[in-house]
């Protein structure tokens, strides 16, 4: 196991395995994730054979930077290589005194949604816990750029790899490891209803958006085959259930496919499905598969459509130029 797929008790057993007193481990964590260190050797006030006597691989994040691009609005997009080869994509957000980190928790996804170049590209593998806090890691230590909210709305569905993904945030939310506030959190699903219940139940704080992007079951599945399984009323009732146990809001992203999902139609079934719901919306104009052009008029007409209603932001994608805007995030075989 990886340095950074440990939580502070794992660490601390794995310490005691080695005849090391428990209080090693807060050292090496401070080390790490205080003070951006990962070389075991420069770690000074630890014992020498630390290393021999325990094959932790701290000197090495579970990825390596193989390519960096950086947008003309300011956003970063890295090409990470995990230790097996296979490649992730993570985002870098800057917007004022905030900067969001959009990471991925598969490489590849499952889901196969039409708009999606992630889901055209197919599943390879679930991410281990190192492998999520890793790009964290990555981006405020190795990079120096400081992030204060993280998104888990890059590549892969984290509902289908929820045991590593919960092990993450219990590793970025510990003021011993990372230490980011669960609020500042946001997992997004494209609608695995009975992982919305289990997380109503879990005592943490992190915010839940949703993939929506159609009112009617006939659309829906269309674009998004999971639809088939977990149908609009199964996924609505346990979003219902999740804020009727959080009292928390919900997001929806809709992202806007002209003549498909548009119009006042549309616009009046969404309006009638989230009505009164403890909710906000987030229209999204499409993105190409890769490249430049959104399709930003229907998307500004939809959200007239819904405004007064229901809370509606347009969000503009970010990172378009360098196809690191929602839904562009692909694999390995683009750059080779
Ligand atoms: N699998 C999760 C997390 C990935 S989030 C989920 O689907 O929610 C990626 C977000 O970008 C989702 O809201 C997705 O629906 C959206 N998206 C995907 N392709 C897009 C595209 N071509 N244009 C705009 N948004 C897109
Ligand atoms: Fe997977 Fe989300 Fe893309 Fe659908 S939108 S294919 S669930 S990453």
């Amino acid at each position: 196991m990886d340095f950074f797929s440990f939580s502070k008790t794992e660490l601390e057993e794995e310490l005691l395995k080695a005849f090391l007193p428990k209080f090693r481990a807060k050292q090496m964590l401070d080390w790490v994730y205080k003070k951006g260190v990962t070389d075991l050797k420069s770690m000074t006030n630890l014992p020498l054979d630390l290393r021999q006597r325990t094959a932790l691989g701290v000197s090495i994040l579970p990825l390596r930077e193989k390519l960096i691009q950086q947008s003309t609005d300011g956003t970063k997009k890295a090409l990470l290589q995990l230790n097996d080869g296979e490649f992730i994509e993570s985002v870098y957000i800057p917007e004022g005194d905030r900067a969001t980190v959009c990471f991925s928790s598969q490489v590849g996804c499952a889901m196969g949604c039409s708009f999606c170049a992630t889901g055209q590209s197919g599943f390879v593998r679930n991410l281990d816990p190192g492998e999520i806090v890793g790009q964290l890691y990555y981006w405020q230590y190795s990079k120096g750029f400081p992030i204060t909210n993280a998104v888990a709305m890059g590549q892969g569905e984290p509902f289908l790899n929820w045991d590593n993904f919960q092990k993450a945030i219990g590793i970025l939310t510990d003021p011993d490891c990372f230490g980011i506030g669960a609020r500042h959190l946001t997992v997004s699903t494209c609608g695995i209803a009975p992982k919305i219940r289990e997380l109503a139940y879990l005592p943490w704080q992190i915010n839940l958006s949703v993939s929506l992007h159609a009112p009617l079951d006939k659309l829906r599945s269309q674009i998004m085959p999971i639809n088939r399984r977990y149908p609009l009323k199964e996924l609505m009732e346990a979003i219902v259930e999740y804020i009727r146990v959080t009292n928390r809001r919900v997001t929806f992203e809709y992202t806007v496919i002209p003549e498909f999902n548009d119009g006042e139609e549309n616009a009046n079934l969404l309006i009638g499905l989230l009505d009164k719901m403890l909710c906000h919306v987030n229209i999204i104009p499409l993105n190409p598969l890769a490249g430049k052009s959104e399709n930003l008029e229907a998307a500004e007409k939809f959200v007239k459509l819904l405004d007064k209603k229901l809370n509606v932001t347009l969000r503009r994608s970010r990172g378009a130029d360098i196809d690191a805007a929602c839904g562009q995030l692909k694999q390995k075989q683009v750059y080779e």
